[in-house]
């Protein structure tokens, strides 16, 4: 079976294979790191995450770059409006960024780049495209004289003629222009105070690389000059990724990227993100409130990605209630496939049936509500199956496994789910350790009631308690803890 991708360039679904033959050359577009990211944003990453998942599951090694934005308007305004150097503000949005890249249980890309880590390179891309005519320099800034490049325009589906002063789009590009349609490669560093907290010398002078620039830059230098995959999110599109094909081809004459994958918005309640409605989560508010980042990665990868996809906390609970069904029946497989067989029932047909369907979907653009669709009718079936066999296990559960190790490699939820369970161990036992402690208090007072409560509250939740002579121990799970008993004092 081929992975099918919808490539926004040629508006078709399109045979995925990549250059060179098993391996996956993909960039996407990584924050610009001037506040932390929201849910909006990890709906792309999550996303990036499935489909970078999903070509390994297909057997592909990847070479995924993800830049971080660390230059920009929005960090200048950031840093200039507190007075700061720009890596104040950068520096410490990027560890809360990789925190929530962690949380949500994202692969690492293989590079990540800081742009302002790669202005030599972004100078260079300018200089290629001064050799080749399609730049010119007006006031310390040089901008790309896109009425050169007649190709401009074709990934967002704009005729570069037609376009007219009223018809750009809003940007960054405020200054002295030939023609307004134009977009600035280099900004001239000396006007006003704003742009002093970036600025590097270049042969134009003092200033800093435009945005669009920057992630051209980056792509091509961990990725050569032809990219198999350049993702992100729809706003992109244009003027982001128009700029990015017009500046790398421009400068080396070649296709840029081979597919441009673009996933649409997230919606909050069905609204659009934005400050003034307070509907612009971070990951660790929904954590604080109690949601698990397995629900979380779950509902952010439960919809299509060309799709709108519309976060509430009732879509949240269900995700939860999802997750819970799916990480108990890997549960319920696991145990049966060690346990003893019962040959008349055999879960390899719909095993193989679902594992079938699962690929089929994925391989289809990454038809995700499907993919679940063909999961959640093997846990059904085969719960089905399981409840049929009891107390022994139906034969074939090694092909049901398959299926949900499958599933996780691409979704990567129940691992993360084993990993809050981890989490909530640990929790557990410092709160059981806590209560033995509170009992020895209660009996050294004779407060045998109290004492009695403890115990009881202990076993509640599942904590079992045995008193031997020097210490308690107490059995949480797997684990096993002691506590010494503490010496009464001699009356
Ligand atoms: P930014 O930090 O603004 O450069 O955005 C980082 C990524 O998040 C880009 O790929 C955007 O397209 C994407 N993005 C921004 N807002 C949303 C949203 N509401 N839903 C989905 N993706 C978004
Ligand atoms: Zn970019």
């Amino acid at each position: 079976m081929s992975l099918r991708l919808y490539d926004s360039l040629t508006r078709r679904l399109r045979p995925f294979e990549p250059v060179e033959p098993g391996r996956v050359r993909m960039y996407t577009c990584g924050p610009t790191v001037y506040d932390r990211a929201h849910i909006g944003n990890f709906r792309a990453f999550t996303w990036e995450d499935l489909l970078r998942r999903y070509l390994r599951f297909k057997g592909y090694e990847t070479c995924h770059v993800m830049n971080l934005t660390d230059v920009d308007d929005r960090t200048i305004a950031a840093a200039s409006a507190r007075g700061v150097p720009l890596a104040e503000v950068t520096d410490p949005v990027i560890e809360m960024f990789l925190e929530d890249w962690e949380t949500l249980g994202l692969e690492e890309p293989e590079h990540r780049p800081r742009a302002t880590r790669y202005v030599d390179g972004m100078i260079r891309l300018i200089e290629a495209l001064s050799e080749r005519g399609l730049t010119y320099e007006s006031e310390g800034s040089v901008y790309f004289a896109i009425g050169r490049f007649p190709q401009y325009g074709r990934l967002a589906g704009i005729d570069a003629r037609g376009l007219t002063a009223t018809g750009r789009a809003a940007g960054d590009e405020e200054y002295d222009k030939d023609d307004p349609r134009d977009f600035v490669l280099w900004k001239g560093g000396d006007r006003g105070s704003g742009e002093t907290v970036a600025v590097w010398d270049s042969p134009w002078g003092p200033g800093r690389p435009g945005w669009h620039l920057e992630c051209s830059a980056m792509a091509m230098h961990h990725l050569g000059e032809t990219l198999d995959i350049h993702a992100g999110g729809v706003d992109n599109l244009f003027p982001h990724h128009t700029n990015e094909i017009a500046q790398s081809e421009g400068a080396t004459g070649k296709e840029f990227s081979r597919f441009w994958l673009h996933a649409e918005h997230l919606l909050v309640e069905g609204r659009k993100m934005s400050k003034s409605l307070g509907n612009c989560f971070t990951i660790p508010e929904l954590v604080e409130r109690g949601h698990a980042p397995s629900a979380i990665r779950y509902l952010l990868l439960s919809g299509h990605y060309r799709t709108q996809l519309n976060f509430t906390f009732d879509g949240l609970e269900a995700a939860t209630k999802a997750v819970a069904r799916l990480y108990e029946f890997s549960h319920r497989v696991r145990e049966a496939v060690e346990g003893e067989t019962d040959a008349s029932t055999d879960l390899r047909g719909v095993a193989t049936r679902a594992r079938a369907a699962f690929e089929a979907a994925m391989d289809d653009d990454l038809n995700v509500s499907e993919a679940l669709s063909a999961v959640f009718g093997l846990v059904r079936e085969a719960n089905h199956l399981l409840d049929r066999a009891h107390p022994r296990a139906p034969s074939g559960t090694g092909a049901a496994l398959d299926v949900i190790d499958a599933f996780d490699r691409v979704f990567g939820v129940l691992a993360l789910r084993d990993r809050e369970s981890a989490g909530s161990d640990e929790a557990l036992v410092a709160w059981a350790t806590a209560q033995v402690g509170e009992r020895e208090r209660a009996r050294a007072n004779r407060d045998f009631a109290r004492a009695d409560a403890i115990r009881a509250e202990l076993e509640a939740r599942g904590v079992i308690v045995e008193d031997l002579a020097q210490l308690t121990r107490l059995r949480v799970g797997p684990r096993t803890i002691q506590v010494p008993r503490p010496l009464r004092a001699a009356k």
